[in-house]
Parts: structure tokens; C-alpha cells; sequence
């Protein structure tokens, strides 16, 4: 199948604002090619357990539903009803006061008004109503009730493969209505009758199968580590070690795949090594916990769970004392939010404390799992690190808050004082796109798939239009991140939005600055490029 054509930017940028002549409800999904994403192979599907394994694609116009697929998906409503309180609560409370509407980075980047976060909720909400709701049963379309059909089905499937679930419209809530977890609830229906898309059901069965998302095998992942090693040696003179499922470890490390797979993270990789290295870090990579990223977060709870239980098992296994993860997104909500109610109480392990501050995480007392940033800026903050920003001075950052880290768990201040204390030309972008208002990347939540591009770059504009404008005032030439997903993502947006513009993780920024012990005199940053040069 081949890609669709993308419009050039200041095609692109002409975005229509008007609503439809039509009214919502009668205003049928158009799958444009380039605005959503293939559906996943049935040997996905099979690998996985899940229903309805077929060929088929969104733009046919026969699904290859099952008979009795209305019923599955009422069944499968109700059931959620009951188990999550959230999800009901979300259903009942919108006061449709449009706090959210022009809050939501698809409907900015595409003008359409079902991308409105209130207007995605009520897809769902108006089926809701009709079949659990006394109003919705008596009074039908007056109670805002409409009727479970394919082509609501279809509806529900384009815009909830719309949605990153990146939580920025829930900021703006008045009621805290939490659109990504409607969301996930949406797609977990869909998945019922097997709706789903490769992008996010792929790399979940190469976890099962290989331990990572990629489908790297463990021989893959050794090599990878160790080609990083021969870098580091060759850029700095230090040999580091490449501990892979060591047993007498006192911590285990768990970081996304793309860090030991794909630049621009595998630099972020050689600075974690570098770090570990150089504060003698009794630490071990796995094999079979080799994957941070947590893509059940994008399919349903049940695989979140099943994902996730792995890091634990290789806990447990390895017989570490903590766990300490690196920067990835969506790995982290999974982690601050579900990872204790679904897979814990991990106690089996202890409460994590650095080996080298004595500080106490107690923020981790019942994962018992650190995040990297807070383990780095620890160190630093207790004079565990030379470090010398000047070898940044030939890069001029901006920093985008990955969504997750940011809003899920609140991570702000620790990203920024690794990078103050590493990088001397640090420009922040306007206030109401960071921190917790941060635009997302446009391509989290399994968008990221190349057929998708469009509507990637559209959804994406809006941080790419906050660069721009620090490009503008400060000629910045990098964008810093703590999240393996933008890493990828944030890299093809630059290119098409703000050209010249490169995405680097904040521990190649550490990797660069980090006055190692026995070092020769460094040339180069980590990715061979002249220090201070332009
Ligand atoms: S969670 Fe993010 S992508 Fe989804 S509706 Fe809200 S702002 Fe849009
Ligand atoms: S801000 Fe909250 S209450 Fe208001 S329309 Fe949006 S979801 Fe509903």
C-alpha cells in the first residue's frame, strides 16, 4: 500500500475553521488517505488473543464485523459502566460548557469540530444515553440519544485513532473530565469486534514475542549496547560496561527499546551509560524487560496489564533491590498511574534509595521505580557530578514537556535543572504551550505510523509553531525532550515544520557536559559533532 501524498505547510496551514453545513450527527466520517491509520494484521490479533481476526482496511466499506457485533459492543459498554467509576462519571457530568474545545492540538491543526474534545466524548455519550439512560430511552434525539450503528461504529474508530490521548483538554476541564481515558475506553470496544490499528497492536505482540516493541532478539540488543560502548570509548577513552542481566544487580534499568535501536535516542542511551559508569552503578539492563514503552496504554487496561507485568517478573527474577526507568512517555503514565493497582504491590522489592546521595525516593515507596530525571537531578543537586556545560555550547535548546511525564506525573522542575546545569543557552517556549499546558507531538498514542502523515502533521503544528517562534527570537537549534515516542516523532514534525531544527533526549545533553574520570580531551559531542562549533 503506498502513502498518501502530504500537502506542503503553507498548504497545510489554510486550516478551515467552519462548521460543517450539516449538522454532527449527519455529517458522515470521510477516511481521507493520509488522516488515519491501517488496520492491524490479523496475525497480530491471533498473537495477541484478541477477536476477529481478518483482513480489512478502514476505507472499505464492509468491516467484516461480527453478527452479533452491536450486542459485543453494548455488553462491552455496560460491563465498563460498572467496573469504572471514571467512566461513567465522564459520561454524566459535561455541562458542554466548551472550556475544552479549542484546547485540543487536532482540532487546532484540522478545524474539524468532532476533534473538539466535547464533541469526541459525546460519540460515545449520546450511545450512552440512548441505551443507559432512562431519558435517552424515552425521549431519544431530545435527550441527546442516538442509535448504535456502523456508521457510528466508524465514527467512534476515526476519532479515537484521533485522539493521543495527551490529556491537555482535561487541564482546561472545570470537572476534570479526563478525555484520554474515554478514549481508551472507546478503542477498548472497538477492540471487542476487532477494530484496531497495526501501528498499536504491532509492537505490543513483538513485546510478547521478542521482549521489545522493535522485535529486536536479545543477541540484537547486546550488539546495539555494545556498538554504543565503542562510541563512547572512541568519543571519550572510557570503556563502560554493558551489563545485561546481571543477577547480582542492585538495580534494574528498563528504558524504550527506540533508545537502543534508533538515533536520536540512542545517544540519550550512551549518556545514561556514561552517567552509570561514572557513579559505579551496580545496574543491569534485561532482555526481557527490554521494553519501557507500555503500548497496551493505546489498545485496552487488559494489556496494559499484561505489559507491564513484565517489568516486575524481571524484578523479581533478577533479584534487584529497585527499579529505575529511563525517558519515555507513555511508559510513565503506565508506571505513576495503573502499574501499583495492576500488577503490585511489588514488595518484594524495597524502597528505592540512591546508592550514592542516600536519598530517599518516597514518591516510589510503592512502585519502586525512580525516574531517571529525578535520579540525575539528585546527583547534581548534591555535587555527585562534574559536569561542563560549555561542551554545549554549540547547541541552543528549547525543551518540549513530553505529556505524560509532564501532566501525568508532574515532572517540570527536573528536566529543567538537568538541562540549566548542563546547557548554558536554554530558551523556553511561550507559557501556554509547556508544562502542563504543553501541545502534544501529535503522533503519541500509536499515531506515529507514516499513513497517518497528515493528520500528524496537523495535530503537531501547534508545538511546532511555538518552536518556530523561539527559532525566530533566539535562533534555537534543538529541542530537547524525556520521551522516546517524540524522539521519533518530534524529529519528522521539525523537519517538515521548522527545517534545521534537531530533537535530542536530556541525557545526551548530560552525556556531553559529564566530566568522566580518566577521560581524553573531548572533540566531539556524543553524536561525533565539533563542541562549540556551529
Ligand atoms: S486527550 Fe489530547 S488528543 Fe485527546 S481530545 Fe484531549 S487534547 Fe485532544
Ligand atoms: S470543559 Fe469539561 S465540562 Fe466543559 S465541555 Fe469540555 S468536557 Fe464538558
Amino acid at each position: 500500500m503506498s502513502f498518501a501524498k502530504i500537502p506542503k505547510p503553507d498548504e497545510l496551514i489554510n486550516i478551515e475553521y467552519a462548521p460543517p453545513k450539516t449538522e454532527w450527527r449527519k455529517t458522515p466520517v470521510d477516511f481521507r488517505p493520509g488522516t488515519w491509520s491501517y488496520a492491524a494484521a490479523a496475525k497480530n490479533l491471533m498473537a495477541l488473543g484478541m477477536p476477529n481476526p481478518r483482513a480489512w482496511q478502514p476505507s472499505d466499506a464492509d468491516w467484516k464485523l461480527p453478527e452479533n457485533w452491536k450486542q459485543i459492543i453494548l455488553d462491552g459498554m455496560k460491563e465498563r459502566l460498572e467496573k469504572y467509576r471514571s467512566f461513567r462519571l465522564f459520561m454524566d457530568i459535561c455541562v458542554r460548557c466548551g472550556a475544552c474545545a479549542d484546547k485540543c492540538h487536532f482540532y487546532i491543526g484540522s478545524g474539524d469540530p468532532k476533534n473538539m474534545p466535547v464533541l469526541r466524548a459525546e460519540l460515545i455519550r449520546s450511545v450512552y444515553r440512548r441505551y443507559f439512560t432512562m431519558a435517552g430511552r424515552c425521549f431519544g434525539t431530545l435527550a441527546g440519544a442516538r442509535d448504535l450503528t456502523e456508521d457510528v461504529l466508524k465514527e467512534w474508530f476515526y476519532y479515537f485513532y484521533q485522539c493521543t490521548e495527551c490529556r491537555r483538554c482535561s487541564v482546561f476541564c472545570p470537572y476534570g473530565i479526563d478525555q484520554a481515558e474515554i478514549t481508551m475506553i472507546g478503542r477498548e470496544l472497538l477492540n471487542l469486534v476487532g477494530c484496531n490499528i497495526n501501528w498499536a497492536l504491532e509492537p505490543a505482540a513483538n513485546c510478547f514475542r521478542t521482549g521489545n516493541h522493535l522485535g529486536i532478539q536479545p543477541g540484537g540488543m547486546k550488539d546495539m549496547l555494545e556498538f554504543m560502548a565503542d562510541d563512547i570509548e572512541d568519543r571519550t577513552g572510557v570503556r563502560v560496561d554493558v551489563p545485561i542481566n546481571k543477577k547480582s544487580a542492585d538495580i534494574l534499568f528498563v528504558t524504550p527499546s527506540a533508545d537502543y535501536f534508533a538515533d536520536p535516542g540512542t545517544y540519550t542511551c550512551m549518556g545514561y551509560m556514561m552517567l552509570f559508569h561514572e557513579i559505579g552503578l551496580n545496574y543491569t539492563f534485561s532482555t526481557y524487560a527490554s521494553e519501557g514503552g507500555n503500548f497496551g496504554l493505546f489498545t485496552s487496561h487488559d494489556m496494559i496489564k499484561r505489559l507491564n507485568a513484565k517489568i516486575y517478573a524481571e524484578a523479581k527474577r533478577l533479584g534487584v533491590k529497585w527499579i529505575l526507568g529511563g525517558e519515555c512517555g507513555h511508559m510513565w503514565r503506565v508506571i505513576h498511574q495503573y502499574m501499583d493497582t495492576l500488577n503490585g504491590p511489588a514488595d518484594f522489592l524495597q524502597e528505592p534509595v540512591s546508592p550514592i546521595t542516600g536519598t530517599r525516593f518516597e514518591n516510589a515507596r510503592s512502585t519502586k521505580m525512580v525516574h531517571i530525571v529525578e535520579f540525575t537531578a539528585d546527583l547534581i543537586r548534591n555535587s555527585k557530578l562534574k559536569l561542563d556545560p560549555q561542551r554545549n555550547s554549540h547547541i541552543k535548546l528549547t525543551f518540549h514537556d513530553s505529556c505524560n511525564p509532564a501532566r501525568a506525573m508532574g515532572l517540570f522542575e527536573e528536566p529543567r535543572y538537568i538541562i540549566e546545569n548542563t546547557c548554558r543557552n536554554f530558551y523556553e517556549m511561550a507559557e501556554d504551550t509547556i508544562r502542563e499546558k504543553t501541545f502534544c507531538c501529535g503522533a503519541g498514542a500509536g499515531l506515529g505510523n507514516e499513513e497517518n502523515m497528515e493528520m500528524r502533521m496537523r495535530g503537531g503544528m501547534p508545538r511546532a509553531m511555538a518552536v518556530r517562534d523561539v527559532v525566530r527570537k533566539y535562533g534555537v537549534n534543538r529541542l530537547g525532550c524525556i520521551c522516546a515516542i517524540d524522539r521519533a516523532t518530534l524529529t519528522t514534525l521539525m523537519d517538515y515544520w521548522v527545517p534545521g531544527v534537531s530533537v535530542m533526549g536530556v541525557h545526551e545533553l548530560l552525556g556531553n557536559a559529564l566530566v568522566m574520570k580518566d577521560e581524553k580531551e573531548r572533540m566531539t559531542d556524543l553524536r561525533g559533532e565539533e563542541i562549540g562549533g556551529e
